[in-house]
């Protein structure tokens, strides 16, 4: 018979509810993975692949700490699911930069990663805007018109499809049962009790977890949750696979373990239309080529656009409910990057029962200024 009673339900199985299951059921919990399926909107399948921490949390000092605590947490996590599946993530972290292609840009750079590190205070944020010849030598075959760059050594990147496939492989090596084509449709809430049916079958959990994308607009609502997310498009260009090495990765250009460079990637108000657009892959194109001259000699082999989760600040909301303890939330527009924290942070505390104090300022309730009052 097929178990219906479970210690945790997470619904979605892209990045964000695969780390969470996988970190739920290693802690001891049995736990239930529904996800939707291919005809639903999944960014972890046509993302990046940035492990990335000099962006992040400009104004919101949590999230940079949150993001650093992930990009530390990516190196266990990678072995553990190594040992544990057999599977790499590719994960390297040799540093990032930033390449600005004007004093203009340059300069706008520099005066953000001060800010940066003067919101980091204690904690500290170690970067460096490079110029000129400094800049050639750690990236040979930068074009004439890169100005110079911020770089961190924080920054890295990792296969997306390679951590979403070890996260769901780890997963059910540790037991958890994983439900594909099962869309959550009816739900109720008690606190502490929840039921979802979802491919005909009803399920009960203590706990339940909403980790489905732009999918948790229309469910919070029923779990006493707001998840005000939005879909922001974003293009990626491939190319096909080359020797020469680029050393480390850049905000829009990385290259992939087999080879490829990875182009892009815009931020697109579109809606929910997964449609390409030549003006945009052009740009991306002449910005990459600006970069580095000698891509202009490679063959683009692929193109796809993608929807972030992205909400109204651009920042992760993770929550639980006041009104059914036991259900929480989580949604973010850098699920890569935050695998180590989802994993190994957020996990036991959704496992505890209750998100730390610390975790209060990526609640919905900031968008609720009387209630955040
Ligand atoms: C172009 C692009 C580039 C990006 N680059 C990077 C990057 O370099 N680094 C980085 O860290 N992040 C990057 N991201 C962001 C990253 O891809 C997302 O943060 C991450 O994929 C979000 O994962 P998710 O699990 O929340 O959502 P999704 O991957 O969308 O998964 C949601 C899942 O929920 C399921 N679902 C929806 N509704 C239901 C329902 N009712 N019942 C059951 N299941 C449901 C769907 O089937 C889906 O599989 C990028 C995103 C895009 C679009």
């Amino acid at each position: 018979m097929t178990r219906q009673s479970f210690d945790a339900i997470v619904i979605g199985g892209g990045l964000v509810g695969a780390a969470i299951a996988y970190g739920l059921q290693r802690q001891g919990l049995a736990t239930l993975l529904l996800d939707e399926g291919d005809i639903a909107f999944r960014a972890s399948r046509g993302n990046f692949g940035l492990v990335w921490v000099q962006s992040k949390g400009l104004g919101a000092p949590h999230y940079q700490r949150w993001t650093r605590g992930s990009a530390q947490e990516w190196p266990k996590l990678a072995a553990e699911l190594k040992e544990r599946t057999g599977i790499g993530t590719g994960l390297q972290q040799p540093g990032g930069v930033h390449l600005c292609l004007s004093e203009e840009e340059f300069g706008k750079r520099g005066e953000y990663m001060a800010r940066l590190q003067r919101e980091a205070g204690n904690f500290g944020l170690e970067y460096r805007m490079v110029r000129g010849a400094e800049a050639r030598d750690m990236l040979p075959g930068l074009g004439p018109q890169v100005v110079g760059m911020s770089w961190t050594p924080y920054d890295g990147h990792a296969s997306p499809l390679y951590l979403l496939r070890a996260l769901h492989t780890g997963f059910t090596g540790a037991g958890g049962t994983y439900q594909p084509n099962a869309r959550v449709e009816g739900s109720s809430a008690a606190p502490n009790d929840f039921s979802v049916e979802a491919a005909g079958q009803r399920y009960r959990a203590p706990r339940v977890v909403l980790a489905a994308g732009l999918g948790n607009a229309d469910l919070a609502p029923r779990f006493g949750l707001e998840a005000p997310v939005r879909p922001e498009r974003g293009q990626i260009l491939v190319t096909e696979r080359t020797q020469t090495v680029l050393p480390m990765p850049t905000t829009t250009i990385r290259q992939t373990e087999e080879g490829s460079l990875m182009l892009g990637d815009s931020k697109e108000d579109a809606g929910f239309n997964l449609g390409q657009s030549p003006e945009v892959m052009r740009k991306i194109a002449q910005r990459a080529v600006l970069s580095f001259p000698w891509i202009a000699n490679l063959n683009l082999v692929r193109a796809w656009s993608a929807l972030r989760v992205m909400a109204p600040d651009g920042l992760p909301i993770y929550d639980q409910s006041e009104r059914f303890p036991g259900a929480f939330t989580a949604n973010c527009h850098s699920g890569v990057t935050l695998a180590g924290t989802h994993a190994n942070r957020l996990a036991p505390m959704i496992a505890a029962g209750a998100l730390e104090p610390g975790m209060a300022p990526f609640s919905a309730r900031r968008f609720n200024v009387r209630s955040a009052a």
